[in-house]
């Protein structure tokens, strides 16, 4: 039986060139995800690496933050709340812009999501240019939470996404 410690989990991530634009190298991880092995061992080394902090709840941005947010935020026994594309959450909301590393869009969360004042750890499976998790961090201040640090399975190391939240201590799994 193979330890966490022996997994490389670049071996799990499939690269797939030009996808969804040209110039695109897209870290597909649902290679990963398929694999129970490596989707409990990648979940517990995230664990591992944020369950220093006093985190009350962790907020994690569709879709893919939430098949890495969901399952961490219960390894560690905190709730999750879900970052929604506008125009998908039933309550009050409220919401900001961001951009991708190809694209635009509006994210949202509910305005009840947060007691003010609650430790909030974010997770998503890729940091790339920070667009997203900025906005994220963003919609989090507003509601009053205090963000503890950032998890991502992956993280895009030259386009330089954490400098877009300085003073948030960020935690990658896989680095390119
Ligand atoms: P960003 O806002 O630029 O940090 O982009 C982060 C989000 O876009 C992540 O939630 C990813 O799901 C997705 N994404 C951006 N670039 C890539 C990439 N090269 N491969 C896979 N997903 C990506």
């Amino acid at each position: 039986m193979l330890t966490n410690a022996s997994l490389n989990f670049k071996d799990y991530i499939r690269v797939i060139e030009d996808f969804p634009t040209p110039g695109i190298s897209f870290k597909d991880i649902t290679t990963l995800l398929k694999d129970g092995q490596a989707y409990r061992a990648a979940i517990q080394e995230l664990r591992s690496m944020v369950e220093k902090y006093q985190i009350d709840l962790i907020a994690g941005p569709e879709a893919r933050g939430f098949v890495i947010g969901a399952p961490l935020a219960l390894e560690l026994g905190v709730g999750f709340v879900p970052v929604r594309k506008s125009g998908k959450l039933p309550g009050e909301t409220i919401s900001a812009s961001y951009s991708l590393e190809y694209g635009s869009d509006q994210l949202a969360m509910h305005k009840d999501a947060i007691v003010p004042g609650q430790r909030v750890l974010i997770a998503d499976d890729l940091l790339a240019t920070g667009g997203t998790i900025a906005t994220v961090v963003e919609l989090v201040q507003k509601l009053g939470g205090v963000i503890v640090g950032a998890a991502f399975l992956i993280e895009l190391e030259e386009l330089q996404g954490r400098k877009k939240f300085e003073g948030i201590e960020v935690h990658s799994l896989v680095t390119y």
